[in-house]
């Protein structure tokens, strides 16, 4: 590959800077970094995006899904690239999960300019509003957003004290309507790519510094809720009880085995509530939410079937009403082979150790995918943890991860336009 410029070079000091910035926009009194999409300072989060995209020399606008997108002109006829990832967090979560992946396309950008490098390709950069599964049980809001992806019935779910997410988004500024009319014109975008850490052990494991994804876990989102009777605890014999509870507790082990079951596959359940939450009254009321994941999806639509099925069984021995509300399926989303083979070529080229792996956790790439061409580059997460304060990724990692981000950006640039 002949070059008339400068290779783009990373400067990790700025890259350092970006992430110790944001990790100081968190949620008071709240565990580890926190900063949720629907919480009180996601927005100053994603404002702080929008000042160093513009900073960048990107033209930045803020959708009417919360997304932060900004566009860095290139020489050709407007066909474009696009990176990027999300900056909200879970509750406790740490200072990389997807953080690393605005702040290293950012720096891409500013990368390419200081070396004096244009890309034919317009660059489009995007922080994903709310990629973390919100209160509402709804994971990939911005993206999906983009995508054309949500409807009304996603904006009428509603959280545990009977708020509706369009009533939890109109509180952070975001309106519904606009919401679902932020769908983004896709056709010219020629493909996308995501840096994101790993949050798992393979790459330490396997002594690589890049991870190359083949592909993202599907995942199957549910709550079940369970309507029994409040009794006395002393003087309501065992055999004629309605305890919810007991039926929520067996579907819960229910999860455990059926995710158990195949390979790869997960399955967690989270969010338990009992009420009346007193030990001397029979739980009249229980419900969880839960989700499973896996490769593929005829074994994500038969864990349904069979939790269904656990759930009505449950409920049924005990005289207890059922009801399991599934969220629409997220399907597995395989990236595309010519990027990622794109992608290894400059990770080999860089001189960088590689793994190819599947991806357990979920990503706004996933999305994307089923829009245009896709691909992710991890780096590695020391111990495999994340969605903890403990989460971690080197410096170095994190420098030779937005490196590989640049040089495959220029490569993709130069495929278009063979
Ligand atoms: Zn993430």
């Amino acid at each position: 590959m002949s070059r008339s410029f400068r290779d783009p070079s990373v400067d990790a000091g700025r890259v350092e800077a970006g992430l110790r910035t944001l990790a100081g926009v968190v949620e008071p009194d709240r565990p580890g970094w926190t900063r949720t999409a629907l919480g009180p300072v996601d927005r100053e989060g994603r404002e702080t995006v929008r000042r160093w995209m513009v900073d960048a020399g990107l033209e930045t606008t803020l959708d009417g899904a919360g997304n932060v997108v900004g566009r860095l002109r290139g020489t050709g006829s407007g066909r474009s690239l696009m990176v990027g990832s999300h900056t909200d967090t879970v509750v406790g979560g740490g200072r990389f999960d997807g953080i690393v992946g605005v702040v290293g396309a950012i720096e891409t950008v500013r990368a390419l300019q200081e070396a004096g490098v244009r890309l034919a390709h317009d660059l489009v950069v995007v922080d994903f509003f709310n990629e973390e599964p919100n209160e509402f049980g709804l994971s990939c809001v911005g993206s999906r957003a983009m995508a054309g992806e949500l409807t009304t019935h996603h904006l009428g779910l509603s959280d545990d004290h009977g708020r509706t997410l369009a009533d939890a988004l109109g509180a952070v500024g975001i309106d519904a309507s606009a919401l679902l009319g932020a769908r983004y014109d896709f056709s010219g975008v020629d493909a996308f790519v995501e840096l994101h850490i790993e949050q798992g052990p393979y790459l330490e494991q396997h002594g690589s510094q890049i991870g190359l994804v083949e592909s993202i876990t599907g995942i199957s989102r549910f709550r079940a809720l369970f309507q029994g009777r409040a009794d006395h605890a002393g003087t309501t014999p065992m055999d004629v009880r309605h305890d919810a509870g007991c039926a929520a507790a067996g579907t819960v082990l229910a999860v455990e085995r059926i995710g158990s079951g195949g390979d790869r596959t997960k399955g967690t359940s989270g969010q338990v509530t009992f009420t009346p939450a007193a030990t001397n009254v029979v739980t009249a009321h229980a419900e969880f939410r839960g989700e499973f994941r896996g490769p593929e999806a005829e074994w994500l639509h038969h864990a349904q079937d069979r939790l269904t099925a656990a759930a009505q069984e449950e409920g049924g021995s005990r005289g207890v009403q059922v009801e399991v509300d599934w969220l629409p399926l997220q399907e597995p989303a395989p990236m595309d082979e010519s990027v990622v083979g794109t992608l290894a070529a400059v990770v080999d080229g860089l001189g960088l150790s590689s793994s190819r792996l599947f991806s357990g956790a979920e990503h706004d790439a996933a999305v994307i995918a089923r829009q245009v061409p896709a691909g992710m580059l991890f780096v590695p997460s020391r111990d495999g943890r994340s969605h903890c304060p403990e989460e971690w990724t080197d410096l170095d990692d994190i420098t030779a991860g937005i490196t590989a981000l640049t040089q495959a950006l220029v490569a993709l640039d130069q495929r278009g336009r063979r």
